[in-house]
């Protein structure tokens, strides 16, 4: 299935331990809850109410799936040991994300919502679990909140962009301020994945006008409880064609968060949120590689099957050449993320630098590669790929929009950019 001839064998073996398991996993802890949840989960129009939230039966659903999933070891198996996650290191991180994309595919794992509503809850992610960030939770978080994340049954949301700040985080306008011993936030969150459902929010909210200001530090990372007073969830975000989304906006007036809910120290948020968004550029690189590789199974095997002018279309030259660009774009962007992450790995063991100006390079360019495959992908089929009844349309609209989240293609660039003008330009 892959070379991976730099990979030792035993991140090999762990990932090929982990894949088999979670795909085992989901035949038999998701594809019954799916049966039982048919109705809804196969209309968008009884998955979501009419705000675009899914129902309380969908999130019931989810909840278990991800309950199940931590009892199995898979659901906070990426975020660290130190934070009572399972520890697997960044390649292996790549590796399955890419076998569990590949296998299950944009169909199984998004499309029309419904199909994707239960496959995406078994793994935790920055935006939704516990991850890396954890490792900056003070004690209270640790141990009152942190275990019931572990255990999948609740979840967590990322909040830092706003109405008026995505790419420019330092403008967000949120703010908290000292009242005792306490913090009052106030401000607006939108765009923030889970928000509509999550239980509790990491947010980020300016204590330091100036230092914001000359963005040197001034923002803070608050651990909060959605259900505090002043906290709500105002609307979920319908994206790209769907009745509904785990997107959401919501907003905070007044909350009152007590003095040690502060993750890390005051003024190191956008640290924290650094620390977050890489991980989750490293891992949407690593899924597009997995949803890219799909479309080229399919592809491959469509343009044997399926004859024009009396011969397979995979006989004519332009679809050869087709399926060659997309080869071309995964074997690129799956290396490339590869050697990423053996730098993440590396860097998380104290023996390098966090390679920012390699994380941003292979989110651009796996995201992008993923849109032109799926582009691909669909001339390949020709009027077929356009159908909902195959779910190549559905690919091309994830990889369209994961080119916003985590850092625009455009912000990627800039990082790139501007690590290289300030002297790294190692490759
Ligand atoms: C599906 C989805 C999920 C998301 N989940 C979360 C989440 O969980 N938590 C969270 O906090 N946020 C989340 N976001 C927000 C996301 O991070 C922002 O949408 C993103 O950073 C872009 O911000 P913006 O939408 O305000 O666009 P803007 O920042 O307004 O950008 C508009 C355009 O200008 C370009 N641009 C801006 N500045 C520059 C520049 N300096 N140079 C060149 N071009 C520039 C951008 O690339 C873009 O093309 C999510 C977004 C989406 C779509």
């Amino acid at each position: 299935m892959t070379q991976d001839v730099g990979i030792p064998e035993d991140i090999r073996d762990l990932v090929r331990g982990i894949t088999q398991g979670l795909l085992e996993f989901v035949e038999q802890e998701v594809v019954p809850l799916e049966q039982r949840d048919k109705d809804i989960l196969s209309d968008e129009r009884k998955l979501f109410d009419e705000r675009g939230f899914l129902v309380e039966r969908a999130q019931e659903a989810r909840r278990e799936v991800r309950m199940k999933s931590a009892q199995a070891g898979f659901y906070a198996m990426f975020a660290p040991e130190g934070v009572g996650g399972g520890g697997v290191p960044a390649r292996a991180m790549a590796l399955v994300q890419e076998g569990y994309y590949r296998r299950l595919g944009p169909g199984r794992l998004y499309a029309g919502w419904g199909k994707g509503c239960l496959t995406q809850p078994p793994v935790a992610s920055f935006v939704d679990g516990p991850s890396h960030m954890f490792t900056f939770a003070p004690e209270p978080v640790r141990k009152e909140y942190l275990p019931r994340l572990l255990r999948g049954e609740k979840t967590v949301c990322f909040a830092l962009s706003e109405p008026d700040a995505g790419s420019d985080v330092w403008s967000i306008k949120t703010r908290a301020r000292r009242d005792g011993d306490d913090w009052v936030i106030t401000g607006t969150k939108q765009w923030i994945t889970n928000g509509p459902y999550a239980d509790y929010a990491i947010v980020f909210a300016v204590t330091d006008e100036e230092a914001a200001a000359n963005h040197k530090g001034g923002i803070t990372a608050f651990f909060v409880d959605t259900s505090w007073p002043g906290f709500s969830k105002d609307a979920a975000i319908r994206i790209m064609g769907h009745l509904g989304s785990d997107c959401g906006i919501l907003s905070l007036d007044n909350v009152r968060v007590p003095g040690d809910y502060v993750m890390g120290q005051v003024g190191q948020g956008f640290q924290i949120a650094m620390l977050g968004i890489s991980e989750g550029r490293l891992a949407i690189a690593a899924s597009c590689v997995g949803l890219s590789q799909y479309a080229l199974d399919r592809s491959l095997a469509y343009a044997q099957e399926r004859k024009s002018f009396g011969v397979p279309i995979a006989e004519h030259q332009a679809i050869q050449f087709m399926l060659a660009e997309m080869a071309i774009d995964i074997f690129t962007s799956k290396y490339a993320t590869l050697q990423t992450a053996a730098l993440v790995e590396a860097a998380v063991q104290g023996k390098g630098r966090l390679p920012v100006k390699e994380i941003s390079i292979v989110k651009a360019y796996s995201v992008e590669a993923c849109q032109r495959v799926y582009d691909s992908a669909i001339q390949v089929h020709g009027g077929m790929g356009l159908t909902d009844d195959l779910p190549l349309n559905e690919g091309w609209r994830i990889a369209r929009t994961l080119r916003i989240p985590d850092g625009t293609s455009e912000i990627q660039r800039r990082t790139i950019a501007r690590q290289m003008l300030r002297g790294d330009v190692t490759f």
